[in-house]
C-alpha cells in the first residue's frame, strides 16, 4: 500500500492525470491534484477522491507553463514522495508554419515543467528516504509523426530527462521512469468521435479502428485506469530496480 505517501500529479483535473490520481488514491496514497484553473469543479474532484477512497486529497492551482509556479506547487504541497509529471498540450502544424507561441508553450508545459518539479521534489524525496518519479511521455517520445514537431521534441526530451534523473539517483531509494501511452480514451478524444463520424461518414467502430487507431495494432484505446495501474506498479516494491526506462502502454504501436 502507498499509505502515508504523498503523490503530486501535474495536470490532473481531467484525462490521464485524473485517472492516475484516482488509482494512486485507491492504492492508499494521499494525492495532490493540479491544473492552471481555479474553479469549484477542481476542488470538488479532490473532495470526491477523498470521500470515495479515504485518503487526503487536495487541489493546488499552478500553471505548469511557468517555472516558478511549478516549483511553488511542490513547495505548497509540503511533501512529495511520488511525482507524476503529466501536464501536457498538443498542437498540429507543419514546422515551417508552426506558431512560435505554440512551440514555446508545448516545450514549457510538456518538458520544462518536469525539470522544475523534479528539481523541487528531489530534496524532499532524499529527506524522506524514498521517491518515485513517473513521467507521462508518449509513443511520440519514441517515434514521430508529421506536423507534431513540438510535441515529439518535448516527449523525446522528457524520455532523455528520465534517463538522466535515473542515473543521478541510481544509488538512492529513488526511481525515475516514463510511461509511453499510445492513444488513450480521454474525454478529449471521446469528444472528437461524433465529428469524425460525420466527416468520414463512418460508424463509431470504423472511426475508432480505421482513423483514430490506425497506428495502434490492438485497435483498442488504452484507458486512464490502465495508465494509473502502470503508475501504481512503478511505485510498488516489484519495481524497485526499474529505473531510467520507458514502459509503453500502446497496444503495440512502437512494435511496428
Ligand atoms: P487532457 O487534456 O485531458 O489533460 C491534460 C491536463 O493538463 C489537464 O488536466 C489540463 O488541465 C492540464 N494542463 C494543461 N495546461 C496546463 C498548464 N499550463 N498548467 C497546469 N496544467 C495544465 O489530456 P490527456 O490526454 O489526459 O493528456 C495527459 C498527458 O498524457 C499529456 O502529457 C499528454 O501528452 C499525454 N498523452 C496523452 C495521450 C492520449 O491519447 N490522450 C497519449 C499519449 C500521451
Amino acid at each position: 500500500s502507498l499509505s502515508g505517501k504523498t503523490a503530486i500529479v501535474t495536470g490532473s483535473n481531467s484525462g490521464i492525470g485524473l485517472g492516475v490520481a484516482w488509482e494512486l488514491a485507491r492504492a492508499g496514497a494521499d494525492v495532490v491534484l493540479n491544473s492552471f484553473t481555479n474553479s469549484p469543479e477542481d476542488y470538488a474532484l479532490a473532495a470526491q477522491i477523498a470521500q470515495e477512497t479515504g485518503v487526503e486529497a487536495r487541489y493546488i492551482q499552478a500553471d505548469m507553463s511557468n517555472g516558478d509556479d511549478c516549483r511553488a506547487l511542490i513547495e505548497k504541497a509540503g511533501s512529495c514522495d511520488i511525482l507524476v509529471n503529466n501536464a501536457g498540450i498538443q498542437h498540429v502544424a507543419p514546422i515551417d508554419e508552426f506558431p512560435v507561441d505554440k512551440w514555446n508553450a508545448i516545450i514549457a508545459i510538456n518538458l520544462n515543467s518536469a525539470f522544475h518539479t523534479t528539481a523541487a521534489a528531489l530534496p524532499m524525496m532524499r529527506k524522506a528516504g524514498w521517491g518515485r518519479i513517473v513521467n507521462i511521455a508518449s509513443a511520440h517520445g519514441l517515434t514521430a509523426s508529421p506536423y507534431k514537431a513540438a510535441y515529439v521534441s518535448a516527449k523525446h526530451g522528457i524520455v532523455g530527462m528520465t534517463k538522466t534523473v535515473a542515473l543521478e539517483t541510481a544509488q538512492e531509494p529513488i526511481t525515475c521512469n516514463a510511461i509511453c501511452p499510445g492513444y488513450v480514451l480521454t474525454p478529449l478524444v471521446e469528444a472528437q468521435i461524433p465529428d469524425t463520424m460525420k466527416e468520414y461518414n463512418m460508424s463509431r467502430e470504423d472511426v475508432i479502428k480505421n482513423v483514430m487507431l490506425e497506428r495502434q495494432p490492438s485497435k483498442q484505446f488504452a484507458t486512464v485506469e490502465q495508465l494509473g495501474g502502470t503508475a501504481v506498479f512503478l511505485c510498488s516494491a516489484a519495481a524497485e530496480q526499474i529505473t531510467g526506462t520507458t514502459i509503453s502502454v500502446d497496444g503495440g504501436w512502437t512494435a511496428l
